[in-house]
C-alpha cells in the first residue's frame, strides 16, 4: 500500500483535531500540518472554550446536534481521565439567563449537556433583571492547553508541524496527494470564499477564584466563564471588524456588564485583554473538491467556517472530515475513469 501524503492547512482547533482524527481513521498515510500560526497565536486560543452550540443557518440542526454530542462525549471522557489537567478540559456548572421567555425553553442540545433543568425562583433571585433561566453542567476547554495537547498527539503519531503561510493551495502540489483546508478566515483568500467574514470578539481574563458558576446572558453577548487559572469575561460581536487590538472602552463596558450579573467581580483584577476574529459563514463548509489546473488535479477537503461555536462541535465535524479524507485516499488507490470525488 503506497503512503498517501496528506497536508492539513491550519493549526487552530479545527486543523489539529482533524489531523488527529485522520491519524486514527486512515491507515497508511503521512500527515503534515502547515500553518502560518500555531498556539498560542490562533483565534482558537482566544475562545472562551465553553461547550454551548451556536446555530448556523445553513447547517441542519440534526447535523449540528450530532457534532455537538460527539464533541461532548469526547471531551467528557478526557475530563473524567487522568489527562484532564494536561488537556485543559473540565466540567463547569452554571446558568444561562433570559430577560424575556425564549422561543425555545428547552434547546436542542438540552439532552447532551448534564442535568439540564429550568432555574428555580430562588436561583433567579440572583438576577433581578432576568425572568427565565436554564441550569446545566457543561464542559470548558482551556484552548491553549488543549491545542498543545492535540499537537502532542499529532507528533506522537508521527505527524509533522510546519510553519508556512500559503498564498494558494496549489503550492502544495506535487509534494502532497490530498489537502485538507482548515484555515478558518484564511479561506476567504485560499478558497476564494466571499461568504466567510470576521466577527470580532473581545474578552477579558480576570483573577476571581471565588467565582465558581458560569453565567451567560441568553443573548450570548455578556458572559462569565470560570476556568482553571482565570475567569473569562465577555464579550462583543462586531461584524466585519478586522481589528485585532484590544479597545480600552470596550473592556470597561464588558467589565461593567459582567459586574451587573456578578457584583463580586468589582474586586477582580484584570490580567489580560484578548481579541479574536470568528470565522463566520452561513454554514460550516465540510466538502470535497477536486481542483484541476492545466492537466493537474488536487483533491481538497474543505473544513472551515465554524464561526462562534467551533470549540463546541470541533470533534464531531473533524470525524466527518476524516471520513471524507478516507474516501479521497480510497479513490486514489482504486482509480477508475468514472470515479468522482
Ligand atoms: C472571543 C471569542 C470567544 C469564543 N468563545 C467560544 C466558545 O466559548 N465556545 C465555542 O465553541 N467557540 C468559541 N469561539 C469560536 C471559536 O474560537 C472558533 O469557532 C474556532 O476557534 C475556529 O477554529 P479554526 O481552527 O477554524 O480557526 P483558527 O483558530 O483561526 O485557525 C485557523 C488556522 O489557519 C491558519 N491559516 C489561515 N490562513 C492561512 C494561510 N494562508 N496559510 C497558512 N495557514 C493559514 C491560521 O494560522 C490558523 O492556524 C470564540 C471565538 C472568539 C473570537
Amino acid at each position: 500500500m503506497d503512503t498517501a501524503r496528506i497536508a492539513v492547512v491550519g493549526a487552530g482547533v479545527i486543523g489539529l483535531s482533524t489531523a488527529v482524527c485522520i491519524s486514527k481513521l486512515v491507515p497508511g498515510c503521512s500527515i503534515t500540518i502547515i500553518s502560518d500560526k500555531f498556539t498560542p497565536d490562533t483565534t482558537s486560543d482566544v475562545a472562551a472554550g465553553m461547550l454551548i452550540p451556536h446555530i448556523y443557518p445553513d447547517t441542519p440542526i440534526h447535523t449540528l446536534k450530532r457534532w455537538f454530542k460527539d464533541t461532548f462525549d469526547h471531551l467528557y471522557a478526557i475530563a473524567c481521565s487522568a489527562e484532564a489537567a494536561d488537556a485543559g478540559v473540565h466540567l463547569v456548572s452554571g446558568w444561562q439567563i433570559f430577560q424575556s421567555i425564549p422561543a425555545e425553553e428547552v434547546p436542542f442540545w438540552a439532552d447532551v449537556v448534564l442535568g439540564f433543568r429550568k432555574m428555580t425562583e430562588a436561583e433567579l433571585k440572583k438576577f433581578p433583571q432576568h425572568v427565565f433561566g436554564q441550569a446545566f453542567t457543561t464542559l470548558k476547554c482551556e484552548t491553549s492547553a488543549y491545542l498543545s495537547w492535540l499537537e502532542k498527539r499529532i507528533k506522537e503519531s508521527g505527524g509533522l508541524l510546519l510553519t508556512r503561510r500559503l498564498g494558494n493551495l496549489w503550492e502544495l502540489q506535487p509534494s502532497f496527494d490530498i489537502v485538507v483546508n482548515c484555515t478558518g478566515l484564511g479561506s476567504q483568500q485560499l478558497a476564494g470564499d466571499p461568504t466567510i467574514s470576521p466577527v470580532r470578539g473581545q474578552v477579558l481574563q480576570v483573577q476571581a477564584p471565588w467565582v465558581k458558576h458560569f453565567i451567560r446572558d441568553g443573548s450570548g453577548l455578556t458572559y462569565i466563564y470560570p476556568g482553571a487559572s482565570h475567569v473569562t469575561l465577555g464579550g462583543t460581536r462586531q461584524k466585519g471588524d478586522w481589528n485585532l487590538s484590544p479597545d480600552a472602552q470596550i473592556s470597561r463596558d464588558i467589565f461593567s456588564r459582567c459586574c451587573v450579573l456578578e457584583p463580586s467581580l468589582h474586586r477582580a483584577c484584570i490580567t489580560k485583554e484578548k481579541v479574536g476574529l470568528r470565522p463566520v459563514r452561513p454554514g460550516v463548509r465540510l466538502q470535497k473538491e477536486l481542483l484541476a489546473h492545466g492537466g493537474q488535479r488536487l483533491p481538497v477537503v474543505h473544513h472551515y467556517g465554524h464561526g462562534s461555536g467551533g470549540i463546541s462541535v470541533h470533534w464531531g465535524s473533524a470525524m466527518e472530515a476524516a471520513r471524507l479524507v478516507s474516501e479521497c485516499v480510497q479513490a486514489r488507490r482504486t482509480p477508475s475513469p468514472t470515479s468522482k470525488l
